[in-house]
């Protein structure tokens, strides 16, 4: 099986290829089909298993066909994490000219407020920073939001980001698309996928 195979468009294939990503991963193979599909994603996958291309893919080939700003939100529970996912996306959208934006605490809050005010279109961010920027930085909205990335979701309900994440979701539309993804499927994360996700289709690795 091929990116192309599983529906993704050449300009994407070619950087999956650049990347040295010979052939899908595990929950690539199953989590793109579904996403491209249109459905909501619940995925119970760890760090290694590639579930960063497994979400990066189908929402780069949405960005193609309606390129906007804070197309996409990706919530993490470290800062870490965030920095690792923009790199993923960057390395796969640099060809389609993707901007991203890293929002996280311990860094300069006016700093940020630039970089959202340049209309990135991938925002990956730790969810108390988020919350302030939402609340404090003038202009900056989510109401155009078309997908919603929870990674990690575990660690972020761990890390009691759940108050931060209520938030989050009470201002972003209901129309969108959003992925889930958990290495563990505990009592808060079935309780936070019932808020958020709409008729999800499950994957495991
Ligand atoms: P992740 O689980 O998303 O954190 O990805 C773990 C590592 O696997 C990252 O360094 C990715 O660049 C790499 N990776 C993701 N998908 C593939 C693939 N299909 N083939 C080879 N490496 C991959």
């Amino acid at each position: 099986v091929t990116f192309k195979d599983l529906g993704i468009v050449d300009v994407l294939c070619e950087a999956c290829d650049e990347l040295k990503w010979k052939k899908p991963s595990k929950i690539q193979k199953e989590a793109i089909p579904i996403a491209l599909q249109g459905k909501d994603i619940i995925g119970l996958a760890e760090t290694g298993s590639g579930k960063t291309g497994a979400f990066a893919l189908p929402i780069l080939q949405a960005l193609l066909e309606n390129p906007q700003r804070y197309f996409a939100l990706i919530l993490t529970p470290t800062r870490e994490l965030a920095f690792q996912i923009s790199e993923q996306f960057e390395a796969i959208g640099a060809s389609i000219g993707v901007k991203c934006a890293v929002i996280v605490g311990g860094m300069d809050m006016v700093a940020q407020a630039l970089t959202l005010s340049k209309k990135p279109h991938i925002i990956i961010a730790t969810p108390g920073r988020l919350v302030d920027h939402l609340e404090n930085t003038k202009g900056f909205n989510l109401r155009a939001l078309k997908y919603l990335v929870m990674d990690e979701a575990d660690r972020i309900l761990n890390m009691d980001f759940e108050v931060e994440v209520d938030k989050i979701l009470r201002v972003i539309p209901r129309e969108r698309r959003t992925y889930l993804f958990s290495a563990t499927m505990t009592k808060k994360v079935q309780k936070l996928q019932r808020a958020s996700l709409q008729d999800p289709v499950k994957v495991e690795v």
